[in-house]
């Protein structure tokens, strides 16, 4: 069906992720030993992409690490990665002593089975995860006391997904970080708003943070949009929120706490400190500053905090 085949195509996009994640790896902006176990064909990108992918990943870092130290280092807390792919921030967590209670990873079981076959390939991997580690569901999926690694259909939720996290002890009274690298933007706006709507309405405490492709409109965003249908992908949420704005009112609208974004450039400009800017622009030679500019406002981060009880309210001041 025409459904398949373009989830079949969304899939794929999780390769190029990791390969990008992994040229900015090697070529000394992104500190992650891992990366390398998920790639088959490493490939260089261009240095505009290298520094993309850095900015984003340090702007992700410093709001993850915010959420980490919400109450301090004893207070539990759990992160749901949904549409997690390759990604490797569990493992590189865990390795530098980052504090979590449990890491959740969702992704389609088409995906789920390969990292599955990854780790238990590598003891790097599943070193870090334990001994207490054990798969399920037909080698596509993985329970161990702080990583859990489930498969299924974010568009099934609330009837498949949320009882599946509840059964390997996922939390709703816990402080709870949903994020979201590239993944809400391909779903149907209707699906995708039900995680948001859910996850506002049933958590006592949560963070929500996604970075997505804003600006279809402009040249850029409309040479993106052609090069991403040419391949049967189509950015289905960008319309919906197109801009910062509409990207801080999707959760402003369905009542969470507070709301912000920001497109890579402000997080380059404003947010990354002078020593490492003056580190990465020693890395390789970035002649494209104005094309770096502009591809770097179609890229944003959004981050919303919601919280029930009024006497948790002070947790997100810092
Ligand atoms: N978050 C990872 C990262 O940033 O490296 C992977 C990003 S990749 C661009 C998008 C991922 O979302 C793919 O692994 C894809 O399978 C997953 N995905 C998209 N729609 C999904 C859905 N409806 N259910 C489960 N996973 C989905």
């Amino acid at each position: 069906t025409d459904t398949s085949s373009q989830d079949n195509a969304i899939r794929g996009t999780n390769d190029d992720a990791v390969t990008s994640k992994l040229s900015a790896v090697n070529t000394g902006y992104i500190n992650d030993i891992f990366v390398k176990y998920f790639v088959k064909r490493p490939s260089k990108r261009p240095p505009i992409i290298n520094r993309g992918s850095y900015v984003r990943n340090t702007g992700l870092d410093i709001l993850i690490t915010k959420f980490l130290e919400v109450g301090g280092e004893k207070l539990k807390k759990q992160i749901v990665s949904l549409g997690a792919g390759s990604d490797t921030r569990y493992f590189h967590f865990k390795n530098t002593l980052r504090k979590f209670h449990k890491y959740f990873e969702i992704d389609f079981p088409e995906i789920t089975s390969k990292k599955v076959a990854i780790i238990l390939r590598n003891k790097d991997l599943s070193h870090l995860i334990g001994t207490k580690m054990q798969i399920g569901k037909g080698g596509t999926e993985i329970y161990a006391p702080d990583y859990c690694l489930i498969s299924g259909d974010l568009r099934e939720w609330e009837d498949n997904l949320v009882p599946r996290l509840e059964e390997h002890g996922f939390n709703r009274s816990i402080p709870t970080l949903f994020l979201s690298e590239c993944v809400l933007i391909y779903m149907d706006p209707i699906d995708s708003n039900k995680i948001v709507q859910w996850v506002g309405d049933n958590m006592k405490v949560a963070m929500f943070i996604v970075f997505e492709q804003i600006l279809p409109n402009d040249p850029f965003g409309s040479v993106m949009l052609q090069n991403l249908r040419a391949v049967n992908i189509e950015l289905r949420g960008i319309y919906a929120y197109p801009d910062l704005q509409s990207q801080k009112d999707r959760y402003l609208r369905r009542g969470w706490t507070h709301a912000e974004a920001v497109d890579i450039n402000e997080i380059h400009d404003l947010h990354i400190d002078s020593n490492e800017l003056s580190r990465i622009s020693k890395l390789e030679f970035l002649d494209e500053l104005e094309e770096w500019r502009l591809l770097a406002t179609h890229y944003c981060i959004a981050w919303a905090y919601t919280v029930k009880d009024a006497k948790d309210k002070s947790l997100f001041d810092h």
